[in-house]
């Protein structure tokens, strides 16, 4: 599920729809947790979809660090990559926002740490961008990643959470013990899987 002060509005005809800040976020705000209301499924069962829903649904989707299909059931798929994205993925089955968003800012990710398994052509034009996704972007990046992501964890406490419930139990406690233990960091390395 998304962070509530968000809401879905096109961008650009090339672009399509975006997912945009309804108020100012903080870096250090979980905005995305996977929950049990998102649909997850093998890659077989992606593929023996009829070919019209596959096409349909194949840009909404993300591989998990098992090589599973997720789609979210709310406008979290809406979030276009940027490579000086606001939120990031982390191995904590979470995103969280790495950069503060204001208002009507458009809400962004690194498409790097989603485990696509086709390279693409990006359109983010943003400052320094890559211009193509490449595959393991993630072995040359996650370095750089890790270091924006870890010090958002550590803000966790000090933001508003409204997604907090969705935690489990077990990485509220992991993310809370960050500040006074680093070294616990899960690495987004941890995310990566590649088909065989
Ligand atoms: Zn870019």
């Amino acid at each position: 599920m998304i962070h509530p002060a968000t809401t879905i509005r096109p961008v650009s005809p090339e672009i399509g729809n975006g997912v945009f800040a309804t108020a100012f976020i903080p870096r250090g705000t979980i905005i995305v947790v996977k929950d049990c209301c998102d649909l997850v499924m093998t890659r077989a069962a992606f593929f023996d979809l009829p070919e019209v829903l596959r096409q349909s649904v194949e840009t909404f989707m993300y591989h998990d660090k098992q090589g599973q299909l997720v789609l979210g059931w709310d406008h979290a798929k809406y979030m276009n990559h940027s490579c000086r994205s606001n939120t990031m993925m982390t191995d904590y089955g979470l995103e969280i926002v790495v950069r503060d968003i204001a208002a009507g800012e458009e809400v962004t990710t690194e498409y790097g740490l989603l485990n696509v398994q086709e390279p693409y052509a990006l359109y983010c034009n943003c400052v320094g961008c890559r211009g193509a996704l490449r595959l393991d972007d993630i072995d040359g990046h996650a370095g750089a990643w890790d270091e924006q992501i870890l010090a958002s964890l550590q803000s966790v406490e000090d933001c508003a959470q409204p997604l907090w419930e969705l935690v489990s139990p077990n990485v509220r406690q992991e993310l809370l013990a960050l500040k006074l233990e680093p070294q616990g960091y899960r690495s987004v390395r941890g995310l990566k899987w590649r088909v065989a």
